[in-house]
């Protein structure tokens, strides 16, 4: 169809196939390939975020620029076609209120997304992973900031463009093994202990998003000893962590009861909760809204990005629930195959989104012989590294090495040497160095290495 309307100064313009010659992977192999198609298109809302992402089953050049009066987003796919039809479901909250498309010149594809209010499109590409195809996503965030976030805008938020020039980070797991010390948690028929348990199968955990490019772990516990459930709580959220998993295992009387559950925090919960986050002005001073420190000294104000930032988290929270229950399926029985909501207050930070796994029953004489296997807790450590993957494929924030398609890069830490590198990607001091042209092992925090990324 006809789009009428002057494109924006700020052109955006990427293409998959520049995509890939940046990951080393150059282009040729595509060029056989028939016509790219678009297989569907998602929709999501996270915060202030709308993200839109068009599953394909090929690479695509593309085009994307905003259009004023009415306001919208093209998107032009060329040499592209259409498999399914597009539409996204009716989202109040969506930048997003229609999804148009049609072929233009024959052989490209046009979408036009018409919105509710003028934005900043950022747009990137995701490799085919984990069973995910081919993925353009396109983040869209309101262009002039909303009245009431206006009035502090200067001081508290950062420009977009700025925020994209910041070099980019790993995501935090923060992964928080259950009780501790003189709380040993639940005890199994045979004696075994819920703290022990939940402690090793954090620790391979750890061992995996370690491994996993564009992830670092923060174990919250490490060792035999208690800590309060707000200290867990402050501990994950001062390593800027951007998801939060508690490992438990569940009792009850009836030994009979089996299966893994995966808890989010209640609504009720988190509204009681940002109330007395909001009556300590300590902790709301540096509550972040997607990863922008909030320091508002307007009450009503701050209550408002509170409430933003704790609905955001509850559904980031809900989604990242829901891909570990489907990995965990794989791994043993899920007792019930939806989210379940409980009011756990190790889940009420109003910022992070946060999951409580049960990993299973260690009332139940066989889930407790299965807690204490290596094999178990292996299975259980993979399947809950997947969920992850899946879920920071669609949820990693701006700025992250997986958000922008670059899990070949890494960060070097102050402390880090190169053997500890090349382990952690399981390849040899030899090949690291050969990648990255270094002429020793000398390294400083801060460069960034090229990791030749193999998926997995
Ligand atoms: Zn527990």
């Amino acid at each position: 169809m006809p789009v009428a309307g002057i494109h924006q100064p700020d052109l955006r313009r990427r293409r998959f196939l520049q995509g890939l010659a940046g990951l080393g992977l150059g282009a040729a192999p595509f060029t056989l390939w028939a016509r790219p198609g678009v297989q569907r298109l998602r929709m999501s809302v996270d915060g202030s975020t709308t993200r839109l992402v068009f599953d394909m089953d090929g690479p695509a050049d593309y085009d994307i620029f905003p259009l004023d009066s009415p306001h919208r987003v093209v998107v032009d796919l060329a040499g592209a076609r259409v498999l399914n039809p597009l539409e996204v479901a009716s989202n109040p909250r969506s930048l997003v209120a229609g999804v148009r498309y049609a072929q233009r010149n024959g052989t490209d594809l046009r979408v036009v997304l018409d919105l509710r209010a003028p934005v900043d499109p950022h747009s990137f590409v995701l490799l085919p992973a984990q069973g995910s195809p081919h993925r353009l996503v396109l983040d869209l965030t309101e262009r002039a900031a909303p009245v009431p976030v206006a009035r502090i805008a200067p001081e508290t938020f950062a420009e977009p463009a700025e925020r994209l020039r910041e070099p980019l980070r790993e995501v935090i797991v923060a992964i928080d093994p259950g009780h501790g010390g003189h709380d040993p948690g639940a005890i199994g028929p045979g004696g075994t202990r819920e703290k022990d348990v939940v402690l090793q199968i954090a620790r391979r955990l750890a061992e995996r998003v370690e491994r996993e490019p564009g992830m670092r772990p923060v174990m919250i516990r490490t060792g035999d000893y208690f800590l309060p459930l707000r200290e867990r709580i402050d501990r994950a959220r001062a390593a800027q962590a951007d998801v939060f998993l508690s490992i438990h295992a569940d009792a009850i009387h009836d030994r009979r009861v089996q299966g893994s559950s995966v808890y989010i925090l209640s609504d009720r919960g988190a509204s009681s909760e940002a109330a007395r986050f909001l009556a300590q002005r300590e902790n709301s001073a540096d509550l972040r809204l997607g990863g922008v420190p909030i320091e508002s000294k307007d009450e009503s104000l701050t209550s408002v990005l509170l409430d933003l930032a704790q609905s955001g988290t509850l559904e980031a929270s809900h989604s990242l629930a829901q891909r570990l229950i489907s990995e965990m399926h794989r791994v043993g029985k899920v007792r019930k195959p939806e989210v379940e909501r409980a009011s756990f207050a190790v889940l009420r930070s109003p910022d992070v989104p946060s999951v409580l796994v049960e990993a299973a029953f260690i009332s139940n004489p066989s889930e407790e012989r299965k807690l204490r296997t290596q094999s178990f807790q292996n299975s259980l450590a993979d399947a809950i590294l997947t969920g992850l993957r899946a879920y920071f494929s669609t949820h990693a924030p701006p700025g992250t090495l997986i958000a922008e398609g670059r899990r070949d890069r890494h960060i070097i830490r102050p402390g880090e040497t190169l053997s500890a590198i090349a382990e952690r990607y399981r390849m040899s001091v030899a090949d690291l160095r050969a990648v990255n042209d270094l002429p020793n092992d000398r390294i400083f925090a801060g460069q960034v290495l090229q990791i030749p990324y193999r998926g997995s």
